[in-house]
Protein backbone atom coordinates (compact mmCIF):
# COMPACT_ATOMS: atom_id res chain seq x y z
CA UNK A 1 0.00 0.00 0.00
CA UNK A 2 0.66 3.46 -0.72
CA UNK A 3 -0.15 7.45 -0.59
CA UNK A 4 -0.25 9.41 -3.46
CA UNK A 5 -1.34 12.56 -3.53
CA UNK A 6 -2.12 15.24 -6.62
CA UNK A 7 -2.15 18.66 -5.35
CA UNK A 8 -4.01 21.09 -8.26
CA UNK A 9 -4.84 24.15 -8.64
CA UNK A 10 -8.56 23.94 -6.74
CA UNK A 11 -7.98 20.51 -5.02
CA UNK A 12 -6.09 18.16 -3.48
CA UNK A 13 -6.83 14.56 -4.44
CA UNK A 14 -5.16 11.98 -1.90
CA UNK A 15 -5.41 8.24 -2.86
CA UNK A 16 -4.72 4.78 -1.00
CA UNK A 17 -2.61 3.09 -4.28
CA UNK A 18 -2.47 -0.67 -4.41
CA UNK A 19 -0.82 -2.29 -7.64
CA UNK A 20 -2.65 -0.06 -10.27
CA UNK A 21 -5.74 0.62 -8.73
CA UNK A 22 -6.55 3.18 -5.89
CA UNK A 23 -8.26 1.78 -3.17
CA UNK A 24 -9.37 4.62 -1.75
CA UNK A 25 -9.78 8.57 -2.11
CA UNK A 26 -10.18 11.73 -0.63
CA UNK A 27 -10.64 14.87 -1.75
CA UNK A 28 -10.10 18.45 0.07
CA UNK A 29 -10.89 21.80 -1.60
CA UNK A 30 -8.62 23.99 -1.81
CA UNK A 31 -9.21 27.54 0.40
CA UNK A 32 -6.30 29.65 -1.14
CA UNK A 33 -7.73 33.17 0.53
CA UNK A 34 -7.83 31.57 4.23
CA UNK A 35 -5.54 28.70 3.57
CA UNK A 36 -1.73 29.14 3.97
CA UNK A 37 0.29 26.46 2.60
CA UNK A 38 1.18 25.03 5.81
CA UNK A 39 -2.46 25.14 7.09
CA UNK A 40 -2.93 23.17 3.73
CA UNK A 41 -0.54 20.84 4.45
CA UNK A 42 -1.19 20.12 7.77
CA UNK A 43 -4.99 19.23 6.76
CA UNK A 44 -3.23 17.12 3.82
CA UNK A 45 -1.46 15.16 6.64
CA UNK A 46 -4.53 14.55 9.04
CA UNK A 47 -6.41 13.37 6.07
CA UNK A 48 -3.57 10.87 5.04
CA UNK A 49 -3.62 9.24 8.62
CA UNK A 50 -7.14 9.17 8.42
CA UNK A 51 -7.34 7.13 5.40
CA UNK A 52 -4.78 4.87 6.09
CA UNK A 53 -6.52 4.21 9.72
CA UNK A 54 -9.94 3.90 7.91
CA UNK A 55 -8.55 1.46 5.84
CA UNK A 56 -6.85 -0.57 8.41
CA UNK A 57 -3.36 0.29 7.58
CA UNK A 58 -0.90 0.38 10.00
CA UNK A 59 1.26 3.37 9.53
CA UNK A 60 4.21 0.97 9.52
CA UNK A 61 2.53 -1.23 6.39
CA UNK A 62 2.98 1.82 4.08
CA UNK A 63 5.31 2.02 1.75
CA UNK A 64 5.66 5.87 0.94
CA UNK A 65 4.20 8.68 0.34
CA UNK A 66 4.60 10.45 -2.88
CA UNK A 67 3.52 14.15 -3.19
CA UNK A 68 3.18 15.57 -6.97
CA UNK A 69 2.53 19.50 -7.65
CA UNK A 70 2.30 22.23 -9.66
CA UNK A 71 5.28 24.27 -10.44
CA UNK A 72 9.20 24.18 -10.21
CA UNK A 73 9.92 22.17 -7.06
CA UNK A 74 13.00 20.78 -5.54
CA UNK A 75 12.91 16.96 -5.31
CA UNK A 76 16.39 16.58 -3.49
CA UNK A 77 15.55 19.04 -0.59
CA UNK A 78 11.50 18.19 -0.59
CA UNK A 79 10.81 21.71 -1.62
CA UNK A 80 8.45 23.83 -3.54
CA UNK A 81 10.17 26.37 -4.76
CA UNK A 82 7.87 28.26 -6.91
CA UNK A 83 3.90 27.55 -7.83
CA UNK A 84 2.63 30.16 -9.76
CA UNK A 85 -0.87 28.02 -9.93
CA UNK A 86 -0.88 27.53 -5.14
CA UNK A 87 0.85 30.93 -4.90
CA UNK A 88 3.70 29.14 -3.09
CA UNK A 89 7.25 30.32 -3.01
CA UNK A 90 9.92 27.93 -1.21
CA UNK A 91 7.30 25.64 1.08
CA UNK A 92 9.16 23.03 2.82
CA UNK A 93 6.57 20.25 1.75
CA UNK A 94 8.17 17.43 3.04
CA UNK A 95 9.60 18.54 5.91
CA UNK A 96 6.38 19.66 7.41
CA UNK A 97 4.64 16.55 6.32
CA UNK A 98 6.71 14.62 8.45
CA UNK A 99 7.02 16.87 11.19
CA UNK A 100 2.67 16.82 11.48
CA UNK A 101 2.75 12.51 10.44
CA UNK A 102 5.33 11.91 12.83
CA UNK A 103 5.73 8.55 10.71
CA UNK A 104 9.88 7.21 9.22
CA UNK A 105 7.60 6.54 5.82
CA UNK A 106 9.65 7.28 2.99
CA UNK A 107 8.03 10.29 1.33
CA UNK A 108 9.00 11.92 -2.16
CA UNK A 109 7.86 15.10 -4.20
CA UNK A 110 7.87 16.10 -8.29
CA UNK A 111 6.43 17.98 -10.17
CA UNK A 112 2.69 16.78 -11.36
CA UNK A 113 3.27 16.57 -15.03
CA UNK A 114 6.25 14.51 -14.54
CA UNK A 115 4.02 12.18 -11.88
CA UNK A 116 1.54 12.00 -14.58
CA UNK A 117 3.75 10.38 -16.75
CA UNK A 118 5.38 8.63 -14.34
CA UNK A 119 1.84 6.63 -14.03
CA UNK A 120 1.57 6.51 -17.52
CA UNK A 121 4.67 4.44 -18.35
CA UNK A 122 4.02 2.17 -14.66
CA UNK A 123 0.19 1.59 -15.84
CA UNK A 124 -1.40 3.79 -18.43
CA UNK A 125 -0.69 4.50 -21.97
CA UNK A 126 2.71 3.98 -22.10
CA UNK A 127 3.03 0.44 -19.76
CA UNK A 128 5.97 -1.16 -20.06
CA UNK A 129 7.95 1.48 -22.23
CA UNK A 130 11.28 2.61 -21.02
CA UNK A 131 11.20 6.13 -21.98
CA UNK A 132 8.28 8.57 -22.96
CA UNK A 133 6.82 11.98 -22.88
CA UNK A 134 3.89 13.25 -21.67
CA UNK A 135 2.56 16.46 -23.01
CA UNK A 136 -0.75 18.21 -21.12
CA UNK A 137 -2.80 19.75 -23.31
CA UNK A 138 -4.99 22.27 -20.81
CA UNK A 139 -4.79 25.32 -19.86
CA UNK A 140 -1.07 25.87 -20.53
CA UNK A 141 1.51 22.76 -21.95
CA UNK A 142 2.77 21.07 -19.20
CA UNK A 143 5.34 18.14 -20.03
CA UNK A 144 6.91 15.38 -18.02
CA UNK A 145 10.17 13.40 -19.28
CA UNK A 146 10.69 9.52 -18.81
CA UNK A 147 13.71 8.18 -19.24
CA UNK A 148 14.59 4.37 -18.25
CA UNK A 149 11.25 4.45 -16.32
CA UNK A 150 12.57 6.91 -14.24
CA UNK A 151 11.55 10.59 -14.16
CA UNK A 152 14.05 12.75 -16.10
CA UNK A 153 14.19 16.41 -14.31
CA UNK A 154 17.76 17.16 -15.45
CA UNK A 155 20.58 18.78 -13.89
CA UNK A 156 18.66 21.85 -12.72
CA UNK A 157 15.44 21.56 -10.72
CA UNK A 158 12.44 21.71 -11.61
CA UNK A 159 12.09 18.97 -14.36
CA UNK A 160 11.72 19.59 -18.05
CA UNK A 161 9.41 22.45 -19.91
CA UNK A 162 8.80 21.70 -23.22
CA UNK A 163 5.94 23.51 -23.64
CA UNK A 164 8.54 26.40 -23.24
CA UNK A 165 10.31 25.54 -26.19
CA UNK A 166 10.06 28.46 -28.71
CA UNK A 167 8.75 27.16 -32.49
CA UNK A 168 8.43 30.89 -33.53
CA UNK A 169 10.97 33.54 -33.75
CA UNK A 170 9.07 36.42 -32.20
CA UNK A 171 6.16 34.96 -32.23
CA UNK A 172 3.30 35.39 -29.50
CA UNK A 173 3.80 36.52 -25.69
CA UNK A 174 4.16 34.23 -23.54
CA UNK A 175 3.31 33.87 -19.59
CA UNK A 176 7.08 33.14 -18.80
CA UNK A 177 8.16 36.28 -20.63
CA UNK A 178 9.60 34.77 -23.88
CA UNK A 179 8.12 34.81 -27.63
CA UNK A 180 6.83 32.05 -29.25
CA UNK A 181 6.54 29.55 -26.68
CA UNK A 182 5.23 26.02 -27.64
CA UNK A 183 2.31 26.58 -25.09
CA UNK A 184 1.20 29.98 -27.04
CA UNK A 185 -0.05 27.71 -29.99
CA UNK A 186 -0.46 24.42 -28.32
CA UNK A 187 -2.43 24.67 -25.33
CA UNK A 188 -6.49 24.25 -25.70
CA UNK A 189 -6.88 27.34 -24.13
CA UNK A 190 -5.21 28.87 -27.13
CA UNK A 191 -7.43 26.73 -29.60
CA UNK A 192 -10.99 28.11 -27.75
CA UNK A 193 -9.54 31.80 -28.29
CA UNK A 194 -8.89 31.20 -32.09
CA UNK A 195 -11.67 29.72 -32.45
CA UNK A 196 -13.86 31.55 -30.46
CA UNK A 197 -12.48 35.35 -31.91
CA UNK A 198 -13.18 33.35 -35.59
CA UNK A 199 -16.47 32.74 -34.62
CA UNK A 200 -17.31 36.23 -33.31
CA UNK A 201 -16.23 37.03 -37.17
CA UNK A 202 -18.11 34.19 -38.72
CA UNK A 203 -21.91 33.96 -36.68
CA UNK A 204 -23.04 31.47 -38.91
CA UNK A 205 -19.92 29.00 -38.84
CA UNK A 206 -20.94 25.65 -37.12
CA UNK A 207 -19.14 26.94 -34.21
CA UNK A 208 -21.88 29.64 -33.40
CA UNK A 209 -24.03 26.93 -34.15
CA UNK A 210 -23.00 23.99 -32.19
CA UNK A 211 -22.52 26.48 -29.23
CA UNK A 212 -26.23 27.93 -29.48
CA UNK A 213 -24.49 31.15 -30.06
CA UNK A 214 -22.74 31.71 -26.79
CA UNK A 215 -18.80 32.42 -27.78
CA UNK A 216 -17.99 31.18 -24.16
CA UNK A 217 -19.44 27.80 -24.66
CA UNK A 218 -17.07 27.07 -27.62
CA UNK A 219 -14.64 24.60 -26.04
CA UNK A 220 -12.54 21.44 -27.75
CA UNK A 221 -15.40 19.56 -28.21
CA UNK A 222 -17.41 21.74 -30.36
CA UNK A 223 -14.57 22.85 -32.37
CA UNK A 224 -13.71 19.36 -33.57
CA UNK A 225 -17.15 18.64 -34.15
CA UNK A 226 -17.71 21.32 -36.18
CA UNK A 227 -14.16 20.26 -38.00
CA UNK A 228 -15.58 17.11 -38.23
CA UNK A 229 -18.86 18.54 -40.37
CA UNK A 230 -16.13 20.32 -42.55
CA UNK A 231 -16.92 23.78 -41.34
CA UNK A 232 -14.58 26.25 -42.73
CA UNK A 233 -13.88 27.99 -39.81
CA UNK A 234 -13.25 24.94 -37.61
CA UNK A 235 -11.13 23.60 -40.21
CA UNK A 236 -8.71 26.53 -39.97
CA UNK A 237 -8.16 26.57 -36.45
CA UNK A 238 -7.91 22.70 -36.33
CA UNK A 239 -5.56 22.50 -38.93
CA UNK A 240 -3.25 25.42 -37.44
CA UNK A 241 -3.43 24.41 -33.85
CA UNK A 242 -1.93 20.35 -35.31
CA UNK A 243 0.24 22.24 -37.34
CA UNK A 244 1.80 23.75 -34.10
CA UNK A 245 1.32 21.08 -31.76
CA UNK A 246 3.15 18.62 -35.04
CA UNK A 247 6.10 20.88 -34.91
CA UNK A 248 6.55 20.85 -31.36
CA UNK A 249 6.26 16.86 -30.86
CA UNK A 250 8.93 16.76 -33.71
CA UNK A 251 11.34 18.77 -31.74
CA UNK A 252 10.62 16.72 -28.82
CA UNK A 253 11.18 13.30 -30.57
CA UNK A 254 14.28 14.79 -32.32
CA UNK A 255 15.56 15.47 -29.00
CA UNK A 256 14.83 12.72 -26.81
CA UNK A 257 13.76 10.35 -28.94
CA UNK A 258 11.02 8.52 -26.48
CA UNK A 259 9.51 5.40 -27.19
CA UNK A 260 6.26 7.06 -27.23
CA UNK A 261 4.28 10.14 -26.71
CA UNK A 262 1.52 10.44 -24.76
CA UNK A 263 -0.71 13.11 -25.29
CA UNK A 264 -3.11 14.61 -22.09
CA UNK A 265 -5.20 17.18 -20.42
CA UNK A 266 -8.50 18.43 -22.24
CA UNK A 267 -7.63 17.87 -26.02
CA UNK A 268 -6.68 14.40 -25.65
CA UNK A 269 -10.09 13.76 -25.12
CA UNK A 270 -10.35 13.52 -28.95
CA UNK A 271 -8.64 10.51 -29.57
CA UNK A 272 -7.50 9.12 -32.71
CA UNK A 273 -8.91 11.82 -34.22
CA UNK A 274 -6.52 14.31 -32.91
CA UNK A 275 -3.47 10.93 -32.91
CA UNK A 276 -3.95 9.88 -36.39
CA UNK A 277 -3.36 13.14 -38.00
CA UNK A 278 -0.88 14.30 -35.48
CA UNK A 279 1.11 10.85 -36.27
CA UNK A 280 1.47 12.00 -40.06
CA UNK A 281 2.47 15.63 -39.46
CA UNK A 282 4.99 14.16 -37.04
CA UNK A 283 6.17 11.74 -39.16
CA UNK A 284 7.03 14.71 -41.61
CA UNK A 285 9.31 16.64 -39.76
CA UNK A 286 10.94 13.83 -37.54
CA UNK A 287 14.81 13.06 -38.77
CA UNK A 288 14.15 9.75 -40.57
CA UNK A 289 10.27 9.91 -39.74
CA UNK A 290 9.36 8.62 -43.22
CA UNK A 291 12.35 5.96 -42.24
CA UNK A 292 9.63 4.90 -39.82
CA UNK A 293 11.77 6.63 -37.28
CA UNK A 294 8.10 8.08 -35.55
CA UNK A 295 7.65 6.80 -32.09
CA UNK A 296 3.46 6.18 -31.82
CA UNK A 297 1.55 9.37 -30.45
CA UNK A 298 -1.06 8.55 -28.38
CA UNK A 299 -3.90 9.68 -25.60
CA UNK A 300 -3.26 9.28 -21.94
CA UNK A 301 -5.38 6.25 -20.43
CA UNK A 302 -5.00 7.34 -16.63
CA UNK A 303 -6.86 10.55 -16.80
CA UNK A 304 -7.53 12.09 -13.42
CA UNK A 305 -5.83 9.41 -11.65
CA UNK A 306 -2.50 9.61 -13.46
CA UNK A 307 -0.97 12.27 -10.65
CA UNK A 308 -2.08 9.82 -7.82
CA UNK A 309 -0.69 6.41 -9.23
CA UNK A 310 2.82 8.05 -10.60
CA UNK A 311 2.84 10.00 -7.26
CA UNK A 312 2.43 6.87 -5.57
CA UNK A 313 5.22 5.32 -7.00
CA UNK A 314 7.55 7.89 -6.50
CA UNK A 315 9.26 6.04 -3.69
ZN1 LIG B 1 6.84 30.24 -22.20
Amino acid sequence: MRIGIDIGGMSVKIGLVEGQSIAAKSVIKIDRGRQTAYDLIEHVSNTVTALLYENGVKPGACEGIGIACPGTVDDQRGIVVYSNNLGWENVAILETMRARMAVTTPMALANDADAAALGEVLYGAAKGKGSAVLLTLGTGVGSGVIMNRKIFSGFLRGGCEVGHMAIARNGRLCTCGRRGCLEMYASATVLMEHARALAADNPQSLLCVLSGGKLSDIDGKVIFEARRRNDASAELVVDEYLENLSIGIANIVNIFRPEIVILGGGVSAQKEYLTDELQRRVAGKCFGGTHGQTPPIVTAELGNDAGIIGAAYLI
